[in-house]
């Protein structure tokens, strides 16, 4: 799969990465996150909302504070939570109002949420109800790698990947991040975060999800997106 770049040729200022020829080269590992944050709003702009369509700062109604408003944040598309990756096609500029209230739902689902009735009458509360626990369902499903949670064809088959790159550094703990995706194995059996590889194969993203699979021999959990057009550069590794 190829990520979508804002043009051919792009130095960033900070030196952790550059475009050359339609090809994003990264220099430093640590600068994956931001490296694609920075892309994503050279591509969507970086003051109109995705979801309310609002330019920030200026569209603040008279009953409205600025406080999410004047905000820009960046939402995943496809929530991390279930595989989805931090690349510009699956991120999208929006104010602080909308993501909050988007969370981990998809687009659609954040759509059919919004048309649902406010009322506090029994009817709306009934609707309301009903809708929190067909996602509740569809949550669960994507959590237990019932359902895939992202598009099939940002995957790369597995197998057809023999050893990927990455260091360890030995005497760093792995941290609250790490803690989080145990619960979640063992808890549901399975991780739905997806592993992200440069095109020269290595990670970019996903690796406590490595280590937490390796672990557990369970290699057909492996969900991994190579990304054609990014090269990793750099020396020092994770
Ligand atoms: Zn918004």
């Amino acid at each position: 799969m190829k990520i979508p770049l804002p043009c051919k040729d792009y130095v960033f200022p900070d030196g952790s990465a550059e475009i050359r020829d339609w090809v994003l080269y990264i220099h430093k590992p640590k600068a994956v996150k931001d490296v694609m944050y920075k892309i994503t709003y050279m591509i969507y702009g970086n003051d109109e909302c995705y979801y309310c369509h609002r330019k920030l700062k200026e569209h603040i109604e008279p009953n409205e504070t600025d406080k999410y408003f004047s905000k820009m944040t960046i939402d995943h598309l496809y929530s991390q939570e279930f595989g989805g990756l931090t690349i510009p096609q699956n991120m999208r500029p929006c104010c602080e109002r909308c993501n909050l209230r988007k969370g981990n739902l998809f687009e659609d689902e954040f759509e059919e949420k919004k048309r649902l009735p406010t009322g506090s009458d029994e009817e709306s509360r009934l609707i309301r109800a009903n809708f929190d626990m067909k996602i509740k369902k569809i949550q669960e499903n994507r959590r237990m790698g019932l359902s895939l949670g992202i598009p099939e064809e940002w995957l790369t088959p597995a197998k057809s990947i023999k050893r990927v790159h990455c260091s360890l550094w030995l005497f760093e703990g792995f941290g609250a991040e790490y803690r989080k995706q145990k619960n979640m194995q063992q808890k549901n059996k399975y991780i739905a975060r997806t592993i992200m590889l440069s095109s020269n194969f290595y990670v970019l993203d996903g690796f406590y999800t490595i280590m937490l699979t390796k672990m557990d021999r369970r290699f057909e959990d492996y969900k991994i997106s190579v990304l054609d057009n990014v090269v990793y550069d750099g020396d020092e590794l994770m």
